[in-house]
């Protein structure tokens, strides 16, 4: 124990002055042995949320993380500051191990970094029966969420901890919480009666742009020469072939750009990394294989050239922009294409319906986030649960888009998902409902026998690809929800503004339909 005393850890062991919001009221909250959920954007602090009570309290805090890549820098640093932290993941030779697991034993450690694999071992329990645990902490606890895109099946076996070590406290970590990870997080974890930290995910210093793909890389060029030159920032592009053309084509117009991917050796993927932090105003083109656990506080754009899978990769690379609070950009390019690429890679991808299902409502939110008439920051938090008013920092909010007047579309859309419930008692997905409001006969509608429908055909005035922009949009707004395992649409509370209250339902114009009025100002 270095002092029972949270802020004199903080200053002495740390070298920080004060806590951030939120942090200190963890820190106390865990180190009197209860248990958290904590939910935090990434960049916020929570490391300290576990480490200054591992260190407040006796015994040695164990902490789950599955970032095994960076435990060996974890440790490095917290050593460098006179902590005394270890790790065990399959990177050690057995003696290696040995090492670590002698000092666990003999109390000579405040902190051990356990990667989720080991949590396969009964050797494991076993040990940790042998020494004293001051706490367990699990960090990116969203990867016991089956909903979300980082599953880890060790992580199921968390719930063990509780369990075999009932008076030991827990605090589960995330950065990427909507209402559904988190709830996953609280039930599988056993963590349903620990208080809940919810931080603010705002990140009022980033503004957040979404523009046309029209010429992706000369779009790109522009936003550095006007608003970025000289400055250091990240491009993110969906394939290696794009961050290899789009680093060379940087270079040759004179901005310093470096690639990043998975395909490239380790030391030159070390090399760039190294380069990136060291150097200034040097431009990482990288897949998403960059970023994770990169801390550079300048980081002023980052710029995405294709679309991200979901919300929460969005907010996680975006978040990498401004971590020192100065002005920065997370800036957007994208279109049509990049629907159809994802809608292609979801259909061809392993794993379940149900599992594809998961990926396109994921999809789709980012798609509705695209399409906001609405601030695309409150639109982000509303995503995570949080409320924010017009940031007056997006681009809908600085030049707000064309939008249509979609009430009578939604209204249409939500009575028919309302009679086929009332008439029938049925549910169905979008597909079968756009039909149903197109007039389509298909075998389908036919053998339901949704023809009969007095709602059947009154959507005809607007095509398949509107309908399904009315249904995401309508899904963003939470005037629609999916339910259930076949992502059948349901109504909520919301939908009867729209279906009896006269709520009007303004939707961001399609790209078709601004260009058919003429009316397509740039992005
Ligand atoms: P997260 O895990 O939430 O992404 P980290 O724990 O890595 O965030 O912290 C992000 C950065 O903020 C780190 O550089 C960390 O040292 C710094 N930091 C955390 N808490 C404080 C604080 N109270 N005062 C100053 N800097 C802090
Ligand atoms: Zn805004």
């Amino acid at each position: 124990m270095i002092s029972s005393d949270p802020l004199r850890v903080l200053k002495e062991v740390f070298g920080y002055d004060s806590f951030r919001d939120g942090q200190r009221e963890i820190v106390d909250h865990v180190s009197s042995g209860a248990d958290a959920l904590v939910l935090m954007p990434t960049g916020g602090g929570k490391s300290l949320c576990y480490q200054i009570p591992a260190l407040v309290r006796d015994g040695v805090g164990v902490v789950v993380s599955p970032l095994i890549a960076l435990m060996q820098d974890q440790v490095d640093a917290l050593r460098h500051a006179g902590v005394r932290a270890g790790f065990l993941n399959s990177t050690q030779d057995p003696d290696q191990r040995r090492t670590v697991e002698a000092q666990f034993v003999a109390g000579e450690l405040d902190l051990l970094y356990l990667a989720p694999e080991r949590l396969r071992l009964e050797s494991t329990y076993r040990l940790l029966d042998r020494g004293t645990v001051s706490l367990f902490a699990i960090d990116e606890a969203h990867c016991v969420s089956q909903w979300g895109h980082d599953f880890r099946p060790d992580y199921l076996a968390l719930s063990q901890l509780h369990e075999r070590w009932p008076g030991v406290p827990r605090i589960a970590l995330t950065a990427t919480a909507t209402r559904q990870t988190h709830e996953e997080i609280a039930t599988r974890l056993g963590l349903e009666a620990a208080k809940h930290f919810v931080a603010s995910f705002d990140r009022p210093n980033i503004q957040y742009r979404i523009v046309a793909k029209r010429e992706p890389r000369a779009q790109l060029l522009e936003l550095l020469r006007t608003e970025h030159s000289g400055d250091c920032g990240i491009v993110y592009c969906a394939t290696r072939k794009a961050v290899e053309e789009t680093a060379e084509f940087l270079t040759r117009n004179t901005i310093t750009a470096l690639p990043y991917h998975a395909g490239l050796d380790s030391t030159t993927r070390a090399r760039h990394q190294a380069r990136f932090l060291r150097e200034d105003g040097l431009v990482m083109v990288a897949t998403i294989a960059f970023g994770m656990g990169i801390d550079k506080p300048d980081v002023r754009f980052v710029a995405h050239l294709d679309l991200p899978k979901s919300i929460e990769s969005y907010y996680q690379e975006t978040g990498r922009a401004g971590r020192d609070g100065l002005p920065s950009t997370a800036w957007l390019a994208y279109g049509l294409q990049d629907v159809v690429q994802q809608r292609k890679l979801i259909d061809g991808s392993d794993g379940d319906a149900a599992h594809r299902r998961r990926l396109a409502t994921h999809l789709d939110a980012m798609l509705a986030l695209c399409e906001t008439v609405e601030c695309r920051r409150a639109r982000l938090l509303a995503y995570f649960g949080q409320h924010s008013d017009r940031c007056g920092n997006c681009d809908t909010c600085l030049t707000p888009p064309r939008s249509w007047d979609g009430t009578v579309a939604a209204q249409k859309l939500l009575s028919t998902v309302v009679r086929l419930r009332r008439e029938r008692g049925q549910k169905f997905g979008a597909g079968q409902l756009i039909d149903i409001l197109r007039g389509k006969k298909t075998a389908r509608v036919l053998q339901h026998g949704h023809d009969s429908l007095s709602v059947f055909g009154v959507g005809i005035d607007l095509g398949e690809s509107e309908w399904r922009a009315v249904v995401r949009q309508l899904l963003a707004a939470g005037l629609l929800a999916v339910e259930g395992e076949y992502g059948a649409l349901v109504t909520t509370e919301a939908s009867d503004e729209v279906l009896y209250r006269g709520r009007a339902v303004p939707l961001r114009a399609e790209p078709e339909r601004r260009a058919r009025s003429g009316g397509d100002r740039a992005g």
